[in-house]
Parts: structure tokens; C-alpha cells; sequence
């Protein structure tokens, strides 16, 4: 679970695969509760959040860095996170957290993306939570391919 400072880090992790809680408006005592509900670990900026006693010890992550990239690495490296998934894979809905499943009837999404798109014969992957339709070669794949080399590199 991904505190509200957190949001960008949330969608990176939603891409990568990792099954990322985030609500932007929530209180920090819904928050915790709402991680202790579902046994989910805190990913928080806010050292007096860490602080807080209420999730079980090892269950709270304080993120340093400012940077987006650099905070998806502080949590990869921390919690041995493995690889991402493979070229052309995409993991979760950056929206809504539902796993992506790729779109067997082409077919079925012609009306859900441009024309040029659907027409240069990319794969489509649906969300099974909101429907919403992703694709390679839009700017989630160059956020992979960057990824990808950025946990390579280390
Ligand atoms: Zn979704």
C-alpha cells in the first residue's frame, strides 16, 4: 500500500506486476487500518506515519528518495522484488490495480482505441477490474523498456 505522496512509485509498481494499494484521499488512520485489513506492507515519505505502532513490525517501508524511479528501486532492492515481467508484458491496471489479461478477439476493442492503432496490429491487454484497454508501443512500454534497464544496471 502506497501513501498518498506516493502515487507515481503506485502506478510503477502497478505496471511491474506487484499488486499496489493506493487511494488518494484517504486519512492516515483509514490508511493503516485499511493496511492492516489486508495485511498489505506501507510504503510511506512520512516518517511520522512509519513511526506509527499500529502495522505488525516489518510491515512499513520508509521511501527515501524524491524521485519516482529512484523509490521503485529503494523497493525492489529491499523486498528481493523479482524481475519484471517479460518484453510486451504488462502486469496490473496503473488505474484501478486489476491484472491485465491479454485480449484474445482483437476484435472486441476496436471501438476502445484510435483507428491507427488498432490497425497497426499491436496486442491489446484489457483490465479485468475497469476495462481500460493498454497496448504496446504506447508510452507504458517505453516506461518498461526503461525499467527493465534501470533494475538491470542496479
Ligand atoms: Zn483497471
Amino acid at each position: 500500500m502506497a501513501d498518498v505522496m506516493l502515487g507515481r512509485l503506485a502506478r510503477y509498481l502497478r505496471l511491474l506486476g506487484h499488486d499496489t494499494a493506493y487511494e488518494r484521499d484517504i486519512t492516515d488512520a483509514a490508511l493503516l487500518l485499511l493496511a492492516l485489513k489486508e495485511g498489505r506492507i506501507l510504503l510511506t515519505r512520512d516518517t511520522g506515519l512509519a513511526a506509527r505502532k499500529v502495522l505488525p513490525r516489518g510491515r512499513t517501508f520508509l521511501v527515501l528518495s524524491d524521485d519516482p524511479a529512484r523509490q521503485l528501486k529503494e523497493v525492489i532492492d529491499h523486498f528481493s522484488l523479482g524481475p519484471p515481467p517479460p518484453e510486451g508484458l504488462i502486469g496490473r491496471c496503473t488505474v484501478c490495480n486489476s491484472p491485465l489479461a491479454r485480449v484474445g478477439v482483437r476484435q472486441s476493442v476496436r471501438d476502445l482505441v484510435p483507428e491507427h492503432v488498432f490497425l497497426s496490429g499491436k496486442d491489446f491487454f484489457r483490465c479485468s477490474g475497469c476495462g481500460r484497454v493498454y497496448w504496446e508501443g504506447s508510452h507504458i512500454e517505453r516506461f518498461m523498456k526503461d525499467m527493465r534497464r534501470l533494475l538491470k544496471d542496479g
